[in-house]
C-alpha cells in the first residue's frame, strides 16, 4: 500500500510536546490531539503523518486522523522508513509468520492481526476456516480499504472476507467510503454463519451481527485449561455468549452443562454450537440447558443450585476510566455470587476484560471476595492474554483471568 491518495502537497509534519516525545521513544503507539504542538498543514484522513522530535529529527510515523482525539497512531518509531508497497507487505507477512506452528489444523480459528500490538493500529483481522473477518475501529483506515482488501487476498487467499465497523465510524464510512458494517470485501454472499474449528470442537461465529467480530477468539487458552478442569463436574457458564467453555467442559467430561446469558440470542448460539459437536461422545452424553437470566440478579438469588466449576465471563464492566470504581464493586459483588453457588471442592473461573481495570485490581477484588467468603480456596492459577492477542503497551492489557479451588471439606 502507499498513500491515501496521490498527494499533491508536502508529507505532513507533527511538532508533539516533550511528554509526548518521550512517550512515543518508550514505544508507545497513540499521540492524542492535546500533546500536538504544530502541523506544517491541515492532515487528511488516514495520510501518513510524520513526527519529528525538538531537534528536527524523525520520531515516528503514523496514520493521521483529524476526526478522533487519537489523533495519530504510530505504525513505526525510532529510525526513517520509507512506507510503500513493500513496507506493508513486510508488516503483513510478519504477523503471519509470527503466528506459524501455534496452531494446528484443529483450530482454524485465531486471530491474524490485533491491532496496535502486532504493528496494525485500530485493525483487527481474524479467521474463521475460509472466512475472515477486518474489523476496524478508526476512520483512518477507511482510504486504504481497497489496498488493505489486495493485500489480504494476495497473503492469505481467503474465500470470504467480512468488513465489520465500529459503531463510530459506521457513518463516515458510509458517506464518503460507500463501505458498510457487514459488507463482502472479497467473495460472494456468505451461506449462513461459518463454522470453523478451536481445539477439534466444531463452533459457528456470527460474523456478519455478532459482538466484536463474532466469537471471542481471546479466550481459547483459558477454554483448554477449564478442559483439563472440568471432568467429573457440574458446570455453571455464566455469561456463556455462544457457549464456548461449556463445549470444552462437555467434551471432558462434565456431568453436566448450563448456560446462563442474558441474551436469548446467545443461549440459541449455545444449543447449535452444542447441536455441531453430537459426534464427540462425551458431549452427545452430557445434560445440557440454558437459563435466560441477568446473571448478576441470577446468582443473588440463587439459593439452591450448587456447581462444581462455576466460570464468570462477563462483558467489560468499565467502558471508561470513570467507570473504574464501580465495575471494582461489580466484580467484588459478582465473585461473591459465584462463590455462593460453588460446592466443597469446586473450581472458580473468573474472568476480566475491563481494559480500564488492571490485572491487579480485578485480582485484589477476587481476592477479598474469597476471604469474605470465610472459605477456604486454593488459588491453582492466574492468566492473561493468548499469543495471537499481543499486549505491547499498557492500555492494551485488558484480559485476566483467576482461578480458584475450593477445600473439600467445608
Ligand atoms: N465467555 C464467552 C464470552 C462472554 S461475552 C466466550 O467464551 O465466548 C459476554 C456475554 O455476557 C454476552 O453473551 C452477553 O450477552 C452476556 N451478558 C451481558 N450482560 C449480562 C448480564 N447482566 N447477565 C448475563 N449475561 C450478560
Amino acid at each position: 500500500m502507499t498513500t491515501a491518495s496521490p498527494s499533491p502537497t508536502t508529507r505532513l509534519h507533527l511538532r508533539v510536546t516533550p511528554t509526548a516525545e518521550s512517550i512515543i521513544r518508550s514505544g508507545h503507539p497513540w499521540l492524542f490531539a492535546g500533546s500536538l504542538r504544530s502541523l506544517n498543514r491541515d492532515g487528511r484522513l488516514g495520510e501518513l503523518a510524520v513526527v519529528y522530535d525538538r531537534h528536527d529529527h524523525f520520531l515516528a510515523i503514523g496514520l493521521f486522523d483529524p476526526l478522533s482525539p487519537l489523533r495519530l497512531r504510530v505504525l513505526h518509531a525510532g529510525k526513517p522508513v520509507n512506507i510503500d508497497d513493500a513496507w506493508w507487505r513486510h508488516r503483513f507477512q510478519s504477523a503471519v509468520d509470527r503466528r506459524r506452528g501455534w496452531f494446528d489444523d484443529q483450530t482454524t480459528g485465531f486471530r491474524w492481526l490485533h491491532g496496535e500490538s502486532d504493528g496494525w493500529p485500530g485493525l483487527v483481522l481474524d479467521r474463521f476456516g475460509p472466512v475472515l473477518v477486518l474489523k476496524l475501529y478508526t476512520a483512518a483506515w477507511l482510504p486504504r480499504l481497497g489496498e488493505l482488501t489486495a493485500l489480504i487476498r494476495e497473503v492469505l487467499k481467503p474465500e470470504h472476507l467480512v468488513l465489520r465497523l465500529a459503531r463510530n465510524i459506521q457513518e463516515i464510512a458510509q458517506k464518503e467510503f460507500h463501505a458498510e458494517d457487514g459488507q463482502l470485501l472479497i467473495g460472494e454472499k456468505l451461506g449462513g454463519r461459518p463454522v470453523f474449528l478451536e481445539s477439534g470442537l466444531r463452533f459457528e461465529a456470527d460474523v456478519l451481527q455478532g459482538q466484536k467480530t463474532g466469537f471471542f477468539l481471546d479466550q481459547r487458552e483459558n477454554r483448554r485449561r477449564v478442559a483439563n478442569l472440568a471432568g467429573g463436574r457440574d458446570v455453571l457458564n455464566a455469561f456463556s455468549f455462544s457457549g464456548g467453555f461449556s463445549l470444552y467442559a462437555a467434551r471432558a467430561g462434565a456431568t453436566s452443562v448450563t448456560d446462563l446469558d442474558i441474551s436469548p440470542h446467545a443461549l440459541e448460539a449455545c444449543k447449535r454450537n452444542f447441536a455441531l459437536n453430537q459426534g464427540d461422545p462425551a458431549v452427545a452424553r452430557c445434560p445440557h440447558d440454558t437459563v435466560q437470566a441477568d446473571a448478576f440478579e441470577w446468582l443473588e438469588q440463587n439459593k439452591t443450585r450448587q456447581f462444581g466449576l462455576v466460570i464468570l465471563d462477563p462483558p467489560s464492566l468499565a467502558k471508561r476510566e470513570a467507570d473504574r470504581g464501580a465495575a471494582i464493586r461489580a466484580y467484588g459483588k459478582l465473585t461473591a455470587g459465584g462463590l455462593r453457588a460453588l460446592r466443597a471442592d469446586g473450581i472458580l473461573v473468573a474472568a476480566s476484560c475491563s481494559g480500564h481495570v488492571t490485572a491487579d485490581e480485578f485480582f485484589a477484588a477476587v481476592r477479598q471476595a474469597v476471604r469474605d467468603s470465610g472459605r477456604r480456596f486454593t488459588e491453582l492459577e492466574t492468566t492473561g492474554h493468548p499469543p495471537d492477542h499481543p499486549a505491547t503497551f499498557p492500555e492494551s492489557y485488558y484480559l485476566k483471568c483467576i482461578y480458584l479451588k475450593a477445600a473439600g471439606d467445608q
